[in-house]
């Protein structure tokens, strides 16, 4: 039988957890631990994914703040927002909200972040901490979503050690740190990305597939060895025929389930950790500053 991989479970855990851990840093701060989203021009989807994040930091006990610059914000407009927000007490993280337009170097920008407060985990210092972990460090470092991926297969008593891992994918934010989480934990670990050669052929050999590419579909049955775990970060939107929106992952689910071990849907999978994590990094980085 295959284990679904729903976060629902894992977010309702979550939820006490967090909420608890909330209380307990505004006892000793005196204050509701703070993130503050810097969020520059309209991007409509930018937007959403700040007003979820919000929501769910209201939901638990957070205080969250956007700040927002306009469309023609120059590099040094942002660059003063976050030297204000690295300044100031009361804000335990900061984000900046990705895309950033065209006239701003993004990584310039993240890269001021204080690493205390750094609770997207994209800066070059938290990318070289999560790289250098001692092996097997109960240490949470890095980006949300490959650190959601592994609260999810723990919650699931998923135990990597020893097993092949795939990830598809080489990006900053997902693909490389995945690659360091797992084999933090001793999996052994093959990054795949576009200029792999028979990429199902390398497939068939994994224990465990993350498949963090963007494009539907591009895991197909045939590639997957029976039994596998199989975890799809892939978010893409499409309007069938009919005229109807999907929103489905990197995985052929359909007919890829049935033969894995365990499966993460989409939605319902992957997607909803992400914003629990940042949440968790926030309360971490409060608590870390009350002690
Ligand atoms: P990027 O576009 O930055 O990276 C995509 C990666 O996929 C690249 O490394 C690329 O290879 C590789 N790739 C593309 N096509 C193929 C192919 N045919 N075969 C093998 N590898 C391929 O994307 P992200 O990492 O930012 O995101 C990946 C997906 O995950 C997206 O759908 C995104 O929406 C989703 N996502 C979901 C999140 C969530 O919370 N659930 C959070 C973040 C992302 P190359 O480097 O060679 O170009």
């Amino acid at each position: 039988m295959t284990v679904i991989l729903k976060s629902k479970p894992v977010v309702e855990s979550l939820t006490k957890t967090l909420k608890d851990s909330a209380a307990q840093a505004t006892a000793a701060l005196g204050r509701k631990p703070g993130l503050t989203v810097i969020l520059v021009g309209e991007d409509p989807a930018s937007a959403i994914y700040v007003r979820n994040k919000q929501k769910r930091a209201d939901e638990l006990g957070i205080n969250s703040q956007t700040l927002r610059l306009p469309d023609a914000a120059s590099q040094e407009d942002v660059l003063q927002a976050v030297a204000k927000l690295n300044a100031d007490d009361t804000v335990d993280g900061i984000i900046v909200q990705l895309p950033l337009p065209k006239q701003i170097d993004a990584d310039a920008i993240i890269n001021t972040i204080a690493d205390a407060k750094d609770v997207d985990g994209f800066t070059l210092r938290t990318t070289g901490r999560l790289w250098t972990l001692p092996k097997n460090s109960p240490e949470q470092v890095g980006p949300c979503t490959p650190l959601g991926i592994m609260a999810l297969l723990d919650f699931y008593n998923i135990d990597v050690a020893g097993k092949h891992a795939v990830i598809v994918g080489r990006s900053n934010i997902v693909g490389k740190p995945m690659a360091a989480m797992l084999l933090n934990k001793g999996a052994t670990v093959t990054i795949a990305h576009s200029q792999t050669e028979n990429l199902p052929a390398l497939l068939r050999s994994a224990d465990i597939i993350v498949a963090a590419t963007g494009r539907r579909n591009l895991i197909t049955k045939d590639a997957v060895k029976p039994g596998a775990i199989v975890i799809d970060v892939g978010m893409n939107r499409y309007v069938d025929d009919a005229g109807k929106k999907h929103l489905v992952g990197d995985v052929d689910y359909a007919n890829v389930a049935p033969i894995a071990g365990a499966i993460t849907p989409v939605p319902g999978g992957v997607g909803p950790m992400t914003v629990n994590m940042l949440i968790k990094q926030t309360i971490k980085a409060a608590l870390r500053k009350a002690k």
